[in-house]
């Protein structure tokens, strides 16, 4: 697969899953947590997918096209690791995080932290959306929609 494949493939991953599992984050209450920002463009999905829900954003720094930027009071800065510890058991219904790096080992570091991150930020049933893998004992993994290909993009819930 070529880069550009790999990349179309992921952000077509991101569309459908998230397409999946907004109706049902919808109903449920909770802060949608987005877990790197960068150009803004799966927030942007998830703005206009759940209207009227707060969306926390997290990056280490605001690099999004103007029309994706969140509410000051919205956006953390800073490294999520330390910044998203911050909002530990706030039982957010959706967590999404895309800071794969496309780098095996970087991103072997990342899911080191960042499965049990997210266990603790999720209330129970909510749901856990991912670019790197999320082994965790309570992110049970869900069965994504049948255009992503196997372990392309992850989808766990909150057990
Ligand atoms: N989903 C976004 C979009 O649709 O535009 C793209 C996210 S981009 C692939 C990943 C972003 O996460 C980058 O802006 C990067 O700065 C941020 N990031 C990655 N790891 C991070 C970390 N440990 N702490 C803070 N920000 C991080």
């Amino acid at each position: 697969m070529t880069r550009l494949e790999n990349f179309i493939s992921r952000m077509t991953a991101q569309r459908d899953i998230l397409d999946q599992v907004c109706p049902e984050v919808a109903k449920m209450e909770g802060l949608v947590l987005e877990l790197g920002l960068g150009n803004g463009r799966t927030f942007h999905h998830l703005r206009e997918r759940l209207p009227g829900r707060r969306i926390v954003v997290f990056d280490r720094e605001l690099g999004a096209h103007a029309s994706s930027i969140p509410e000051a009071e919205d956006l953390v800065l800073g490294e999520i690791r330390e910044t998203a510890s911050r909002f530990i058991g706030i039982d957010a219904a959706l967590v999404h995080a895309d800071i794969g790096t496309g780098y095996d080992d970087r991103d072997a570091v990342t899911s080191t932290w960042l499965p049990d991150l997210i266990a603790r930020l999720l209330r129970v049933g909510g749901i856990a959306v991912s670019g790197t893998p999320l082994d965790h004992p309570l992110l049970q993994r869900l069965p994504p929609p049948p255009s992503v290909p196997a372990d392309r993009y992850f989808v766990c819930r909150r057990v």
